[in-house]
């Protein structure tokens, strides 16, 4: 039991105490552009940010989607009007037309439409004298086509980059889907998500270790109506991580929401790195690891760790206390998540719960001090 409970404890048993904004400054979500509140359910942006012609408010026209940006229909190239624009039309084999773009590697993105991808133009089914290397089209998207991730008639197929140095799942004309079974689970519970890209990585204190995500997605604000932020509540909007990640939070967002949660406010997902002080990768280096700096209720109160929990007891004097450890404690109970660390684990969670997916563990952290019955249910 010693040794489990040493092994459970790794993930994290260091020192964390970081402020926000250091914690921020090498978080993954942080190397995106703030997405603004009023915006924050749109899908995020990963390369250059374009304004598609003179417009900037996408019109979701039926199964279409919005018009006027990569992957929309199109009749000629005057209806891609945004930089090197242009239409694969129906008679090319992108039934009621696809916008594009010619593309080397990257291609831009535009807030509202389904982030792009630079698709080697061997994998489109037409000989499109108009591109060069590659064509640019939407990737799958759940939120705006919850059901398919693409307009009707096109597939969401996994394509590569024409220099090979990455693929992720895009809309095909003409192909059935096929989607790994955890992102085929995700869209049918509604999650509003796009299958992405993170590549592997490695730590810069040890490049002999490798951070990979299984199935990495960005989820979007809006499952049940509960809003994805940073901690301060303005930017965030999405999080990057493993397909299994997208499941767990999903899970938390439907266990709190039936308490009036609108907006959960977060520290991090996906990092590259070690757990400092130790040679360990930490769980945010795999994507299913998230810390959860608080929450936000449909009344307008706003509950976090920092402020609200109440440490090494479960006599509370707040509604806030026990309901933040009623909760993680119903986490655990539930077994949403593997191991959960609270801030009566260490001075280090202080302002959030660590909460991840660490495989075969089962854990909470009361300790340090120990507090309350044991996190061991016989095992
Ligand atoms: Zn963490």
């Amino acid at each position: 039991m010693t040794l489990l409970l040493a092994l459970a404890c790794s993930p994290e048993s260091h020192d964390l105490r970081v402020e926000p904004h250091a914690f921020g400054s090498t978080d993954f979500e942080q190397t995106e552009p703030p997405i603004p509140p009023t915006t924050h359910t749109t899908p995020g942006t990963t390369g250059g940010t374009t304004t598609p012609g003179t417009t900037t408010t996408p019109v979701p026209v039926g199964d279409e989607g919005p018009l006027g940006f990569v992957g929309s229909p199109c009749e000629s190239d005057a209806d891609c009007d945004y930089d090197g624009g242009v239409c694969l039309r129906d008679d090319q084999g992108f039934p009621r037309g696809t916008c594009s773009a010619p593309c080397d590697r990257t291609c831009d993105d535009a807030a509202g439409y389904p982030t792009t991808f630079c698709t080697d133009v061997d994998e489109l089914p037409a000989d499109v004298a108009s591109l060069g290397a590659g064509g640019c089209l939407s990737r799958c998207n759940f939120q705006i086509h919850p059901v398919t991730g693409c307009r009707d008639d096109y597939g969401c197929v996994e394509t590569s980059r024409p220099d090979g140095s990455g693929s992720t799942y895009t809309c095909v004309p003409n192909e059935p889907s096929s989607l790994p079974a955890c992102l085929q689970d995700l869209a049918g519970r509604g999650v509003p998500f796009e299958p992405t890209i993170i590549d592997d990585a490695h730590p810069s204190e040890d490049p002999s270790l490798t951070c990979h995500v299984e199935d990495p997605v960005k989820m979007f604000s809006g499952y049940l109506g509960v809003d994805i932020t940073y901690y301060d509540g303005a930017t965030g909007g999405s999080i990057n991580g493993a397909c299994s990640l997208a499941h767990a939070v999903a899970d938390t967002i439907e266990d709190v929401a039936d308490d009036g949660v609108v907006r959960l406010r977060h520290l991090g997902t996906y990092n590259c790195r070690l757990i400092a002080g130790s040679s360990s990768l930490s769980r945010h280096g795999y994507g299913d690891a998230i810390d959860i700096y608080g929450f936000d209720f449909d009344d307008g109160t706003a509950w976090t760790l920092v402020d609200d929990w109440e440490h090494d007891t479960t006599t509370f004097s707040t509604e806030a206390g026990e309901w933040l450890y009623d909760t993680s404690h119903g986490w655990h109970d539930q077994r949403l998540w593997n191991v959960i660390l609270t801030p009566n684990y260490n001075s280090a969670h202080d302002n959030h719960f660590h909460v991840d997916l660490t495989p075969g563990s089962d854990f909470i952290g009361l300790l340090g001090p120990y507090f309350g019955p044991s996190p061991w249910d016989g095992e």
